[in-house]
């Protein structure tokens, strides 16, 4: 039978093995199988060349025992409502893995952003947040930056609902820019809590992280702060990085600002110079210490999980790995950090911005960084405690902290 790739359904698939483990019955998984409410809203916008277009777009709210539902918005071509629903329930998983005080939520546009001005961007941005203001608000649902968003977004959107309330509400959305209510140290908090976590699976595997040599996919946002960071923190050599246009490798390692450069001047990291160009699929089965998928959902499966050989796989994007791939990468004694645990450190900045905004005080960055060094450290290693005990492999382990303390909650308020 064809593994099953829908991200939605391997979502549902891994609640049910952790609810399974748990020794919960239906009746929890069925209260935790489908967002709470799923909104669907056509947007109408002008084009620069006078047309008018109607984009398709989403709200999921998973679930918001614990607080506020929260997570990011997609613009993407390929955006589904079965994406954006499994994206809700991993911010609901990665909030309570964390375990800060927010419930999870998701976002999406279907949209081709590359093709699209910043005048059409801002257009699309604003009508959206027309079309779902009053189902959102700084105690009821906050979004922020995902794939193909980013702070002017954020800043828009803020706007935008400030206009439809008629009040400043900065608390509304996170990943602003720093001069509207952004926190300091947003902009690379999830590569930093995927960093924190390599460096606390290195510790606990006895891997040398200073001579480690890393292989990454996706140098997006995640991806190309995770390159600086492993390099800048632990001198770990960066011997391959990607894009969707496809991949760079050199022997020798790569310098990761230089990549950075590149990119933003020719759209892609492929053409660097002195690098061989390998392709999205080489790249994951290079025999690297430390492997990040740091792009899209559904990259390790069933296919390749058994030609992977990085020894850690930090798991910065959402979804990259199928369970069947799981499974597999369980046996061969690959050490994954799941996602919802190991790109965390966003949304846990954007907890920090939230609580910021509230008290209308800022922190200095090296307490931003301090809180969230901690917050991450804790996580992991109340995870892989969680996966020895039970001998359970670390997804199903970070679901099982996760979804116990959803349980709890909705418990305690009575609805279950
Ligand atoms: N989009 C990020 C994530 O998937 C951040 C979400 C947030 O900051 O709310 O975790």
């Amino acid at each position: 039978m064809a593994e099953e790739l829908n991200p939605f359904k391997i979502a549902q698939q891994q609640l049910r093995m952790a609810c399974d483990k748990l020794g919960y019955g239906s009746e929890i998984y069925e209260a935790l199988c489908e967002p709470q409410r799923f909104l669907t809203v056509r947007l109408t916008i002008k084009m620069d060349d006078g047309t008018k277009k109607t984009f398709t777009a989403f709200r999921a709210q998973y679930n918001n025992a614990r607080g506020p539902c929260k997570g990011g918005i997609r613009y993407h071509p390929e955006e589904t409502a079965d994406t954006v629903k499994a994206l809700s329930a991993w911010m609901t998983w990665k909030t309570a893995c964390v375990d800060i005080p927010l419930g999870g939520g998701k976002g999406g546009i279907i949209c081709d952003p590359k093709t699209m001005s910043q005048g059409e961007l801002e257009r699309l941005s604003r009508v959206y947040i027309r079309a779902i203001a009053e189902y959102i608000g700084p105690d009821i649902d906050v979004p922020a930056p995902d794939v193909y968003t980013n702070p002017q977004i954020m800043a828009w959107m803020m706007d935008e609902y400030e206009t439809v309330v008629r009040h400043k509400a900065p608390g509304i959305i996170t990943g602003k820019p720093l001069i509207v209510g952004g926190s300091e140290g947003r902009g690379d908090a999830t590569a930093r809590g995927t960093v924190y976590c390599i460096r606390e699976a290195a510790k606990r595997l006895g891997i040398e992280i200073k001579d480690a040599t890393v292989a990454i996919q996706g140098y997006g946002n995640a991806g190309s702060f995770c390159a600086t960071l492993m390099k800048d923190f632990y001198g770990a050599k960066i011997v391959a990085v990607s894009d969707s246009r496809g991949g760079v490798y050199s022997a020798d390692g790569l310098d990761p600002y230089e990549a950075i450069d590149f990119k933003a001047k020719m759209r892609t990291v492929v053409g660097l110079p002195g690098t061989e160009k390998i392709s999205n699929a080489e790249l994951l089965e290079l025999d690297v210490d430390i492997l990040i998928p740091a792009a899209l959902e559904n990259v390790i499966t069933g296919e390749n999980a058994s030609n992977v050989k990085g020894k850690v796989i930090g798991e910065a994007a959402n979804g990259p790995t199928t369970p069947e791939a799981d499974d597999i990468l369980h046996r061969n004694k690959r050490f994954v950090i799941p996602d919802f645990l190991c790109n965390a450190g966003g949304v846990t900045v954007s907890y920090f911005e939230q609580v910021q905004n509230a008290y209308m005080f800022y922190w200095p960055l090296d307490e931003v960084y301090e809180r969230l060094d901690k917050i991450m450290t804790k996580a992991f290693h109340a995870v892989v405690d969680m996966a020895e005990k039970h001998n359970v492999n670390n997804r199903i382990a970070a679901y099982m902290v996760a979804v116990e303390r959803v349980v709890e909650a909705m418990k305690i308020r009575g609805w279950l």
